[in-house]
């Protein structure tokens, strides 16, 4: 891989080599990030050359590993303008393969995997890491282990198993799954590809940053609301501005970077609000929004330190914020959309009304994912109204899945 020169820890800045599968550093567990040789990359790779390539995120190819792609056509997703505010847009992720996000991590994650010659992937997941390892696993033939606990979204218990994933329902928290994952890997010959302990779902994440600027005609916008469980693509759209930068595609201008939170579960808002380095776990995490229930972030300190090098913020919303905003979106955009992405709604709403973003400001809003892949959940909560079911009260989850 020539383009790659090699992996760095994000703590140490240790080098470490990109030809062999790596998780996370070796000397202090830091983030790896992916670098690339920039400076030979910039002499060829522009703006003018994206014309014409196929409409996925691998049309970013020159700042993406050199192996042939497991792709299902992520990528590329709709900025649409809105049509409640002007000079917002909404950067529709519901339109991946398996409906979210997810996706995109994943299918780079799985590329590299074939590519290293690795044959069995585990995941512990409580939502859509768990269809995207499915379907991504599917389409490169490989084996997807996948540890979930019993009362997970229905969705993605039955995509897994349709994709021919090994799934297994644990009478237990998400982190008794990801236990699980841990204690059998090495006996198993799984390779774990939990979020940031596997460096290339990162790269995935970050042509959401490439896309950002491309959609917008290379002009970053003021300001990038983004809800904020494990938080990779904030981390990922970052480190894609910064890579631009370098390539001499923009100037240092950046977004506003605005991570999102339920109030059921804020640990990087907690952190924020007391000036901290790094969020401690939140106790008894609960939100309808499933992909926010994250109640520690294992790249917390990356995203404490994006938030205030853009001036940026973390904010929680409450979850009757959240379905309020989903209705909204629904029935003034066209846009069923997860809780998750719901959520940017009720933030920019609480923004605009403290004059942090101006009606002027150009935001983006991220959707994650679609609200199809939630329909128990918001039905649940259609019925119990504020009363929240056991089943959605998964507590003590220890990492961002
Ligand atoms: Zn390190």
């Amino acid at each position: 891989m020539t383009r790659i020169t090699h992996l760095e820890c994000s703590r140490c800045g240790e080098p470490l080599s990109a030809e062999s599968p790596q998780t996370v550093c070796p000397g202090d567990g830091g983030v790896l990030f992916v670098r690339y040789d920039l400076a030979e990359i910039k002499k060829s790779f522009r703006p003018a050359r994206l014309a014409g390539r196929t409409p996925t995120m691998w049309r970013y190819a020159e700042v993406m590993p050199e192996a042939e792609p497991v792709t299902l056509g992520e990528g590329l997703t709709p900025m649409l303008a809105s049509r409640e505010f002007p000079n917002v847009y909404i950067k529709d992720e519901g339109l991946n393969p398996t409906g979210s996000f997810k996706a995109r991590g994943m299918a780079v994650a799985v590329t590299m995997a074939r590519y290293h010659g690795l044959r069995k992937l585990a995941v512990p997941s409580a939502g859509n890491a768990a269809g995207a390892l499915a379907a991504y696993a599917a389409a490169a033939g490989l084996e997807a282990h996948i540890f979930m606990p019993k009362d997970v979204p229905a969705a993605n218990r039955i995509e897994g198993e349709y994709y021919g994933a090994h799934v297994t329902l644990v009478d237990g928290l998400i982190s008794d799954c990801a236990r699980m994952v841990a204690q059998l890997q090495q006996k198993e010959g799984w390779f774990d590809v939990s979020t940031l302990k596997e460096p290339f779902r990162l790269e995935g994440k970050k042509t959401m940053g490439y896309e950002v600027a491309e959609q917008l005609c290379w002009k970053m916008p003021q300001g990038i609301i983004y809800p904020t469980g494990g938080g990779v693509g904030l981390i990922g759209m970052w480190k894609a501005f910064d890579e631009m930068e370098q390539m001499g595609w923009i100037g240092p201008e950046r977004p506003q970077m605005v991570a999102v939170q339920s109030i059921g579960c804020a640990p990087i808002v907690k952190a924020w609000d007391e000036g901290k380095a790094a969020s401690d776990s939140w106790p008894n995490a609960g939100t309808v929004a499933a992909g926010l229930r994250v109640p520690k972030a294992y790249g917390d300190y990356i995203i404490l330190d994006i938030l205030r090098k853009s001036g940026g913020l973390a904010l929680a919303v409450s979850d009757e914020e959240i379905m309020d905003a989903l209705k909204q979106w629904a029935r003034t955009e066209g846009i069923f959309a997860a809780p998750e992405g719901a959520a940017s709604l009720a933030a920019y709403r609480k923004l605009l009304e403290s004059c942090f973003f101006g009606s002027d400001d150009v935001v983006v809003m991220f959707n994650t994912g679609t609200g199809l892949k939630y329909l128990d959940a918001i039905e649940n909560r259609n019925t119990a109204r504020r009363e929240l079911p056991k089943s959605r009260e998964i507590a003590g989850i220890i990492g961002p899945y």
